[in-house]
């Protein structure tokens, strides 16, 4: 059997100090997971379970990867969020057992194009053409659990050319990277090379041609992203 036409290639994303590359199956991300954001967003973090949208695998990016203003937006936003890499497939995983299927961690920005994303959400309608367009989720390099240990802890802040605009502590998450695991692994089979986006906290804002936003994670050290003129 041959293919009508070439199949597109593995999406992968960087591994820390290694010549090897993870590949992507697929990325999830949690809405509203920090409580201060979902109040800047107009929602009530305290009575909200979990809830998910995805991005395709191929719209991820390397750190130090620039990237063009995307199109069809006036409001370009950034989004710092922990990436948390599944590296053993499982289904109906109980909070005892997430830990184990986790194969290391990343520092994520979820870019959102947020004109369209409200535009979709007043008319009750899908946000894949606010959250899941190209060049979408810059992913930083993963870092093996196995040397960063789990990761309840630690201050998460993003700036915009050297001006900080969200700061906060990944204690904070609304829902635990355990809960979210197993929550989200009762609707879909998790497999290796899942990626979840945890959630960013309060400060979300635009960006601009010229930009250099930069994403911090204490333990996972930080990565960078220029965006330059509309393509
Ligand atoms: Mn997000």
């Amino acid at each position: 059997m041959g293919y009508v036409f070439e199949p597109p290639g593995q999406a992968t994303v960087e591994v820390f100090e290694s010549e090897d590359r993870l590949p992507v199956r697929r990325i999830f991300c949690v809405g509203r997971n920090y409580a201060a954001h979902a109040r800047e967003m107009g929602a009530d973090p305290n009575r909200e379970p979990p809830f998910f949208f995805t991005k395709p695998a191929d719209a991820v990016v390397d750190n130090n990867v620039s990237i063009p203003y995307p199109p069809q937006t006036k409001n370009f936003h950034y989004e710092a969020e922990l990436v948390v890499v599944i590296g053993k497939r499982g289904r109906d995983i109980t909070e005892v057992d997430s830990m184990s299927h986790v194969w290391g961690y990343a520092i994520g920005n979820d870019l959102t194009r947020r004109d369209l994303q409200q535009q979709a959400r007043e008319k009750g309608r899908p946000w894949d053409i606010g959250k899941a367009f190209d060049r979408s989720a810059i992913i930083g390099p993963v870092h093996p659990i196995s040397k960063t240990g789990h990761l309840i802890q630690g201050q998460i802040s993003l700036s915009v050319n050297g001006k900080i605009k969200q700061n906060a502590d990944i204690a904070e998450l609304i829902w635990s990277v355990s809960e979210i695991i197993s929550i989200l692994s009762h609707s879909i089979e998790l497999h290796s090379g899942d990626l979840i986006m945890t959630g960013t906290p309060a400060g979300v804002g635009p960006l601009i041609d010229g930009d250099k936003c930069t994403v911090s994670i204490e333990g996972l050290g930080q990565i960078e992203t220029k965006i330059t003129q509309k393509a």
